[in-house]
């Protein structure tokens, strides 16, 4: 998917909401796009500043939660900070969290992709999204512990 495409759907969802289509709120998509990896609403934030885009943090934190009722962004929650990621435009993956360092690591895994479409059969719920999230020590932390 391209960025035009992305940001057209945003466009969409906040018209069906009776929302604006402001210039922030589109920078502020776009820089999620755009970015390869998660991202905070502070991180994102000092970003656009630095380009000179005007986007107050309150601002910055309420697209960003759009984004993700709109079904364009994933979020995931650790430790008091909120992570989002684009979701379209890139493949399915989960993630693999370090709690010394905080680092993240994505990963697929199409048995688990399979298990899960099981899951939501065995317990009769239709499939909406999911996303795995596993806390450990990666292997750098690991190593430094042990010197
Ligand atoms: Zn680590
Ligand atoms: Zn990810």
């Amino acid at each position: 998917m391209e960025e035009r495409e992305f940001l057209e759907l945003f466009r969409r969802y906040l018209r069906s909401r009776g929302l604006y289509d402001t210039r922030a709120r589109e920078r502020i998509a776009a820089a999620l796009f755009r970015l390869p990896g998660h991202v905070d609403a502070a991180a994102l934030g000092y970003r656009l500043r630095q380009e000179g885009v005007p986007a107050a943090p309150a601002t910055v934190y309420r697209t960003l939660e759009l984004l993700v009722q709109a079904g364009l962004a994933r979020k995931f929650v650790w430790d008091d900070r909120a992570l989002y990621e684009a979701a379209l435009g890139r493949p399915h993956h989960e993630h693999l969290l370090c709690t010394q360092c905080g680092r993240i690591v994505e990963f697929h895994d199409a048995p688990l992709e399979e298990r899960i479409a099981e899951v939501y059969e065995e317990q009769g719920f239709r499939p909406a999204s999911h996303q795995v999230l596993l806390f450990g020590i990666c292997p750098r932390c690991s190593a430094g512990s042990s010197q």
